[in-house]
């Protein structure tokens, strides 16, 4: 089967343990802290668009001229706007994840 680059993988150890992991949107690199970025379109109006997640340097630059103006921020940031507007907390998400680093 041909690998499917997607937003949301799930990572499988040697043991058959899953863990849901972010990947870039260009090479599918799973992204870490610090080395990833979220990139979406600033349309200046109200407006629902695509975020898209990359690494920083190739992929990003790769990426640039897809839309006109963007915005960018980094991979904790997005995941703490994540976690707030579902309306969980952090003490929540301590409590019921595996992270992808004891696969
Ligand atoms: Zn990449």
């Amino acid at each position: 089967m041909e690998r499917e680059i997607a937003l949301i993988q799930v990572q499988y150890d040697k043991a058959g343990r899953s863990c849901p992991v972010i990947a870039c949107d260009v090479c599918g690199t799973v992204l870490k802290a610090g080395k990833g970025i979220y990139v979406y379109p600033s349309t200046g109006a109200e407006d629902t668009v695509p975020v898209h997640l990359l690494c920083k340097g190739d992929c990003d630059r790769a990426f640039q001229g897809k839309y006109g103006e963007t915005r960018f921020g980094e991979l904790p940031a997005l995941l703490g706007f994540l976690a707030h507007n579902s309306g969980t907390t952090l003490k929540s998400i301590k409590e019921n994840i595996i992270t992808a680093e004891s696969l």
